[in-house]
């Protein structure tokens, strides 16, 4: 597509309605918004019986104490039982559960009897450990078929897991067992990581050396790479010698709906990572609905791949629970999309038949860098619906992902949600919803959110302000671990509880900006600590970031406000240029003037810095902080969540070139 074919379908605004096929047998129809408005509980009691409960639930929400909500407080579950056991029971024991593909091309496929299997071994090991119910379990492995049967093994025991994504070092592992107060740490010797094995085990006997984490008892280490492993007799146990010797029976245990499922970190984009709580009967059915709902699945015929790491809500929601609830057939993949070549993700797709497809737009962003012959070489036409979270995706790498991966056919689904929401909060629904390239839309049905002012008025339509989720709802957070007020300050002091009609109103306050469009369609703008204030406008650095990369030149851009005596803030962005751009004295003013073209001059940034590289959380989002500790000229803040530190080595000793005024 030419560049101005590209700006004049954005200019547009285009809309894509349903596909007819789509539409015509989609799993939700629009009533469900109406049936949901008029009986908002109504409503999630019914979703609630997608669960095979051992003790039904007569309560659906008792909010008598908020903002600590409890969901379906007087049933039971087992957790695991709905994941695996109950779809064996079913007759589906058959049914491919995982479709594993490691990094060096070796693959290996999980039924779901197989599953049932494993996670019965793994409870079993778990006990022998002496893990008990309410006991934490941090979790550390790579993406493989062992880390979903760790986790479903902790469920199915009542002790809440806390997966530490594989790629943080020791010290964040250490933070993070220290403040679980883990008791089992289950790791590998490695993994694979763009070609090579990477060790793992290292890391955590490092961990384990600092103060706090002395409750550990045990290190549960699968093999992977077959790597050389540094051995502490009397704690390291190998799970081939431990689990592999197990009973393949386990009775799974009912819990009651509030018991805990697991602790899982933010990934620390606007401070210290929050230890998030998520319980089990509200959570299981949340993410079970909406992973049917917004991905329109259908378990017999469909293969979902969700690309995000178990290490992120979005594994834990849309890799294990949700799917795995529903009896679905997914892939699950250990590497890079670039390794060994730039087409992995799309040969993968091609292999399985993939038909639904969840990524990030980072991701996406780095395919279209890579050029649109590579996903051409492949045939994707099983794919049906393709999915987008973690950060505001811009408009033209929502077209491009639609028109190269998805054929221009399918439906792209923008969905918002945090750690702390658990499950999927605002998306279009394919088959219902027109989707428009770049906004999230519409909260689901039983989803109430709207954008508020600074007073925490709802703003009309065509306004910006502050995302707010009005109700809550059953996969909420239910606390920060051990850390009650933080929970209380952080998301529910900045808009309540203050009057309303009906009484004393608590909304919950996301932490993102996001505006209405002329349709009352939600655009998100990113996190509020990322809004800019320009001589007394405010401007989203997500807008000034679509902006750049808009430019023909541009493959990537992070905007930052940097303090300024004349303006209050000034914009800094930071770009990484396109494979055949090169930094040449005009493009600085370039860009500038392009900005300045497509949001007015207000929104022209001060400064331009090409860079080779962005630091990003290992989830893949850029820590926009680190960049404003660099243009304030500050020591920088936290930073044991980035990929990789070098880079803001290299942004810092590029600085004194960038005052272009
Ligand atoms: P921390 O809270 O520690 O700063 P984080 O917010 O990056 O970390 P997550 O819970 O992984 O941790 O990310 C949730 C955030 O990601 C949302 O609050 C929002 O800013 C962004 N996000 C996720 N999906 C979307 C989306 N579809 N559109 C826009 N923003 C999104
Ligand atoms: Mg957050």
């Amino acid at each position: 597509m030419s560049n101005e074919s590209l700006a004049n379908l954005l200019r547009e605004e285009r809309r894509f309605a349903p596909p007819a096929d789509l539409a015509a047998a989609a799993n939700v129809t629009a009533e469900a918004y109406e049936q949901a408005k008029a009986d908002r509980l109504g409503f999630w009691a019914e979703q609630a019986r997608r669960l095979t409960w051992a003790a039904e639930p007569t309560e659906t929400l008792d909010w008598s104490n908020p903002p600590f909500a409890k969901w379906f407080a007087d049933g039971k579950l087992n957790v695991a039982y709905n994941c695996v056991d109950r779809h064996v029971e079913n007759g589906l024991g058959d049914r491919v559960a995982i479709h594993f593909e490691g990094e060096p091309g070796d693959s290996r496929s999980l039924t779901y009897a197989d599953l049932q299997r494993e996670v019965a071994k793994a409870a079993n090991a778990l006990t022998e450990l002496g893990v008990q119910a309410g006991d934490r379990v941090a979790i550390y492995l790579p993406m493989i078929p062992e880390a979903v049967v760790a986790m479903l093994a902790c469920a199915r025991i009542g002790a809440p897991h806390s997966v530490v994504f594989g790629g943080f070092s020791a010290d964040a592992l250490a933070t993070r067992i220290q403040d679980a107060d883990a008791r089992v740490v289950i790791t590998s010797d490695g993994g694979y990581r763009r070609g090579k094995p990477s060790a793992l085990k290292p890391a955590v006997d490092e961990a384990l050396t600092r103060p706090g984490t002395e409750n550990v008892r045990s290190v549960l280490v699968v093999r992977r790479t077959g790597q050389e492993t540094a051995w502490h007799e009397g704690r390291d146990v190998w799970w081939h010698e431990l689990v592999d010797r197990q009973s393949e029976q386990h009775t799974p245990e009912a819990f009651g709906a509030e018991h805990p499922l697991f602790i899982l970190y933010t990934s620390g984009t606007t401070g210290k990572p929050k230890g998030i709580l998520h319980t089990t009967g509200g959570y299981l059915t949340q993410v079970a609905y909406t992973h049917h709902a917004v991905f329109d699945l259908k378990p017999e015929s469909d293969v979902y791949w969700c690309t995000a790491d178990v290490g992120w809500v979005t594994g834990h929601s849309y890799i294990v629970y949700g799917p795995l609830a529903n009896g679905a057939t997914e892939v699950l993949y250990e590497g890079t999309p670039d390794t060994p070549h730039q087409g992995r993700w799309w040969e993968i797709v091609q292999k399985y038949g993939v038909t639904i497809f969840y990524t990030a737009p980072t991701a996406i962003r780095a395919c279209m860098k890579w050029g649109d012959d590579i996903p051409a070489k492949f045939d994707l036409s099983s794919l049906r619906v393709l999915g987008s979270v973690g950060e505001p995706i811009n408009p033209e790498a929502w077209v491009w992902y639609r028109r190269n991966i998805g054929a221009d056919r399918t439906p792209v689904v923008d969905t918002w949600w945090q750690t702390e929401t658990g499950g999927i909060m605002i998306s279009p629904l394919p088959g219902v919803t027109e989707t428009k390239p770049g906004s999230a839309q519409v909260p689901l049905p039983g989803i109430a959110a709207t954008v508020v002012d600074d007073e925490a008025r709802e703003v009309p339509d065509g306004a910006g302000g502050y995302l707010v989720l009005t109700e809550p709802w059953p996969s909420m957070l239910r606390t920060i671990w051990g850390d009650d007020q933080r929970y209380l300050d952080t998301y529910w002091a900045r808009f309540g509880p203050g009057q309303s009609a009906t009484g004393v109103a608590w909304r919950y306050f996301a932490g993102d900006g996001a505006k209405k469009d002329d349709d009352g369609d939600i655009w998100l703008l990113g996190r509020v600590d990322d809004v800019m204030l320009v001589s007394g406008h405010n401007i989203s650095t997500t807008e000034v970031e679509s902006a750049l990369v808009s430019h023909p030149k541009v493959a990537e851009a992070a905007v930052v406000g940097a303090t300024d005596p004349q303006t209050t803030q000034a914009i800094c962005a930071f770009v990484i240029l396109r494979g055949s751009a090169s930094e040449s004295e005009g493009l600085v003013e370039e860009l500038r003037a392009h900005v300045a073209k497509a949001l007015g001059p207000i929104a022209k940034p001060k400064r331009i810095l090409p860079v080779a590289e962005l630091p990003k959380t290992r989830s893949g989002k850029i820590m926009r902080r680190l960049l404003r500790d660099v243009a304030e000229n500050r020591a920088l803040g936290d930073v044991t969540t980035l990929t990789d530190s070098s880079v803001m080595e290299l942004i810092q000793s590029k600085l004194p070139t960038a005052s272009e005024d």
